[in-house]
């Protein structure tokens, strides 16, 4: 039954899940109802804990009678033979780390090929773009800014502050300066890394597959600085223990850290109380909103840059300023203005007017109607992020790894759509405008007491409407 159960969740959760973490489970017996699994390493036992127990156990019930739960516990160190550390991820993402991608993505380095991407750490390159030099000062940033300058450029050997922390919302800059601070520390010859929090995972899951983290930890260390960027990211109870280990060895060591997320220290959920002080033991600053006149100046330099490479591209004052009154969000948007102007210009081969300009950027300005989210795409979404398929939110099952997930896509169906209950519920396999109702009200209450799924919720509405 072991053999069918394995097969099941290979054909269920595609070969590349499977081999990133059912590969190495195996059956040690089974006894009173109790199903007893073993992995070779707690991070196993804790990422198949809580991502996947539902399901093994699901499994488990269709083929052998009896089983009413299952245990995961980490069997003995094994001989295994050492393979170099696989770091690298070829392509850089800023996607949020569903489950389902990291699985995915914590397997390329295997394909790419072990030797080269060896140890590789430095796998995450900097934006040439992203210096010092393209960065606009002003109020907001000011003190971001200082700090940034000070900590790059810092000879001494004990590091002013320690780590420095920025804090703000999406297009704002903070991974600007980040990379301007590697560049410029590259420049006076110091060790640079800058990892992203996907990153820092992917690295630290494959040095397990590959039993090297000890390898990934040492190298982790062995530099002068560490960049960190979207730090809220980092989940996960080994990885954030790790993450923990890796920052107090560095600050302690006198390397300079330097970290960036979406809110302060204080607020990093996901991560240990004293990972979260530890963070804010050094310099905390907050980057703040950009208003009209740095909006424009940023506007005027990436118009500029533009130039250099399409020099018949002209936007008159009257449009530049248009754009940079009406494009308050963030300064990701206003990047996506200047690309919109460009490809219209360069398509129709006519001049910018402020008219065409409106048109072109609709949609980034602020107040806009809210981009209509389809039932359809919520179900998918929702699937994938916790690894079940469309079909099983459409179906009559009733086990808990279905049941939240379904019942999530309903209320954001509800919250997202204009679809009445009664609609809603038939586009989930027909079930009963209660259901819905049940199911609103359930995630409602639940997002009222529970922070981090709270946070994942906003996190699934804002990948539908972006
Ligand atoms: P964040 O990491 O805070 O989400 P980014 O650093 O990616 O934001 O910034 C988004 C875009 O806006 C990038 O193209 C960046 O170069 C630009 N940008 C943001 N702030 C500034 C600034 N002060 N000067 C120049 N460009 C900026
Ligand atoms: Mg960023």
């Amino acid at each position: 039954a072991w053999q069918r159960v394995k097969r099941r969740l290979r054909a269920e959760l595609g070969e590349d899940v499977f081999a990133s973490w059912f590969a190495r489970l195996e059956l040690q017996e089974v006894a009173g109802g109790v199903a007893r699994l073993t992995v070779p390493t707690r991070f196993l036992k804790s990422w198949i804990e809580s991502h996947y127990l539902d399901r093994v156990l699901a499994n488990f019930r269709s083929e052998a009678d009896g089983i009413e739960s299952i245990e995961v516990g980490v069997r003995g160190p094994m001989a295994q033979p050492r393979a170099p550390v696989a770091i690298a991820k070829p392509a850089a993402s800023l996607r949020p780390p569903a489950a389902s991608s990291l699985v995915a993505e914590a397997h390329e380095p295997e394909r790419a090929g072990r030797g080269e991407a060896a140890g590789d750490l430095s796998g995450a390159p900097l934006d040439a773009r992203l210096t010092f030099e393209s960065f606009v000062v002003g109020r907001s940033n000011a003190l971001a800014h200082a700090a940034a300058e000070r900590v790059a450029g810092h000879e001494g050997s004990t590091p002013l502050y320690n780590p420095l922390y920025f804090h703000a919302g999406v297009g704002l800059g903070k991974t600007h300066l980040l990379h301007a601070i590697g560049h410029a520390a590259k420049g006076h010859g110091r060790r640079v890394i800058y990892l992203t929090a996907d990153r820092f995972m992917y690295g630290f899951v494959n040095a397990l597959k590959t039993q090297n983290a000890l390898a990934f930890k040492e190298r982790l260390r062995a530099i002068d600085v560490l960049i960190l960027d979207d730090v809220q990211f980092i989940q996960g109870r080994s990885i954030q223990a790790e993450f923990g280990h890796t920052l107090n060895a560095l600050i302690d060591a006198g390397r300079q850290v330097v970290a960036a997320a979406d809110r302060p220290p204080t607020e990093l959920e996901s991560l240990d109380e004293r990972v979260r002080s530890r963070l804010a033991g050094g310099l905390v600053v907050e980057i703040g909103t950009l208003d009209e006149a740095l909006r424009a100046t940023i506007l005027h330099s990436r118009l500029e840059a533009v130039r250099a490479t399409h020099p018949a591209f002209e936007v008159s004052p009257a449009v530049a300023e248009y754009v940079a009154k009406a494009i308050t969000a963030n300064g990701r948007d206003l990047e996506g203005a200047v690309n919109r102007l460009l490809a219209h210009a360069t398509l129709t081969g006519a001049p910018v007017t402020l008219e065409t300009a409106e048109t072109a950027i609709r949609d980034l300005v602020k107040n806009r109607e809210p981009k209509r989210v389809k039932i359809e795409d919520i179900q998918k979404l929702v699937a994938s992020r916790y690894n079940v398929s469309r079909s099983d939110i459409l179906s009559e099952r009733r086990t808990a790894a279905v049941v939240k997930p379904r019942q999530i896509a309903m209320y954001l169906s509800k919250v997202l759509t204009l679809r009445s209950l009664p609609e809603i519920g038939r586009r989930f396999g027909g079930r009963d405008h209660t259901t819905v109702l049940h199911a609103v009200r359930k995630i409602e209450k639940a997002i009222g007491e529970d922070a981090a799924l709270s946070d994942e919720v906003e996190l699934l509405k804002r990948m539908l409407q972006d």
